[in-house]
């Protein structure tokens, strides 16, 4: 493995890339076919794979996963529509439902999980009707707490989103975790855990639905058959021959990110009495180790924490920060426990193809600068 120079500047991800001739070999014959985009081969070879992988009955590649979101807001009819949200995630999943025209309201989370509070959920649905579904997100790869959500879905009959841009491969009580509510979306994005350089899918429980979302993504018809108003939203076979590369490498990948966050684990020691926490997984979870997210006991700590690392040109990210609920585009009552983690967290670098070394100089760094 190849040692990280001291000069070398650490993000807080490096993208993994399958091995060159891998990726070239669909190149090749993509370009001995002419054949680029529009559900051709690769594209419904990958769909296939992952759906398989996902254990889904349905799945709908796209072009990224915001798209992925926006076409299942459209599949189950809840565009334009109210819509109970978690306030501590990537702003992709709340501008997917402001661009469907719809509105946001925003559930506080739990503060051990990280994820949407059930209970703030039921508050929101119990004194607002026109709430049409509940969109939470699999924050940083960790569970839902699906049983209270699907509960709530089913007595108030709203629909259920999940945004899992973060849970590619995570399973919860030995089911794939895309297997909850009326669709769960994916993101393979060259940062996520498993990429398709930019890509995204949406999975159902229902296989009827796969003629409704290639319909949505592609014009709204198939050959003459203009059946609705549909977007641009498919994957190019370019997009998804990495993803076909890639994929037969994600159990490794996720074999040594798992040992690097055993690695930063034990020296932060990461136990009780510490002044670190990390968010706690729900039980039954096989997680995927798809960030390190690390909560200090106030922000000063963690700005003392960031400039130490960068003045070693090492960046981490301040994932989810700030809250959803703080936009000024947003005018939402204050969620304070998202907004009181999202001023402390932070996510440290990881990668699969990270040196333990770095995982060594990261944690010193954080170690020290909290001592001061
Ligand atoms: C990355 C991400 C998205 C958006 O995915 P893109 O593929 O980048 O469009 C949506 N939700 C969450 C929580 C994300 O982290």
């Amino acid at each position: 493995m190849k040692k990280l120079s001291e000069e070398e500047a650490v993000q807080v991800t490096k993208c993994c890339l399958p091995p060159l001739d891998d990726y070239l070999e669909y190149v090749k014959d993509i370009f001995s076919s002419h054949i680029l985009t529009n559900n051709a081969k690769y594209e419904i070879r990958l769909e296939t794979e992952l759906k398989n992988l996902l254990n889904v009955p349905c799945l709908a590649l796209c072009a990224n996963g915001t798209l992925a979101l926006q076409l299942a807001l459209r599949l189950l009819k809840v565009n334009g529509k109210k819509i109970v949200t978690t306030p501590f995630t990537y702003v992709a999943t709340l501008s997917s439902i402001l661009w469907e025209g719809g509105e946001a309201v925003f559930a506080d989370i739990e503060p051990d999980s990280l994820c949407i509070d059930p209970e703030r959920v039921e508050e929101c649905l119990r004194k607002d009707s026109e709430i049409a579904a509940i969109l939470p997100v699999h924050v940083y790869g960790n569970a839902c707490d699906v049983n209270a959500l699907g509960y709530l879905a089913n007595k108030y009959n709203v629909k259920l989103i999940y945004d899992g841009a973060h849970a590619f491969g995570c399973r919860l009580n030995g089911d794939s975790i895309f297997r909850f509510g009326d669709a769960s979306t994916a993101s393979f994005h060259a940062t996520k855990l498993f990429h398709t350089v930019e890509g995204g899918a949406i999975a159902t429980p229902d296989i009827a639905d796969m003629h409704a979302l290639k319909l949505l993504r592609a014009f709204g018809h198939i050959g003459d058959n203009y059946e609705c108003v549909g977007i641009n939203a498919k994957m190019s076979e370019l997009h998804a021959a990495m993803g076909l590369a890639l994929l037969p490498h994600i159990s490794e990948i996720i074999e040594k990110r798992a040992k690097l966050v055993k690695c930063y684990d034990e020296l932060l020691h990461l136990d009780e009495g510490s002044l670190l926490r990390r968010p706690r997984l729900r039980d039954g979870l096989e997680w995927n180790f798809s960030y390190y997210p690390v909560i200090f006991a106030n922000s000063e700590m963690l700005e003392k924490v960031v400039s130490a690392l960068v003045s070693q040109k090492m960046y981490p990210r301040r994932y989810f920060y700030p809250s959803l609920t703080k936009l000024p585009y947003v005018n939402s009552p204050p969620c304070p426990v998202a907004e009181d983690i999202s001023s402390r967290v932070l996510c440290l670098p990881l990668w699969a193809e990270m040196d333990t070394s770095v995982v060594e100089k990261v944690a010193s760094i954080v170690l020290n600068a909290m001592k001061i």
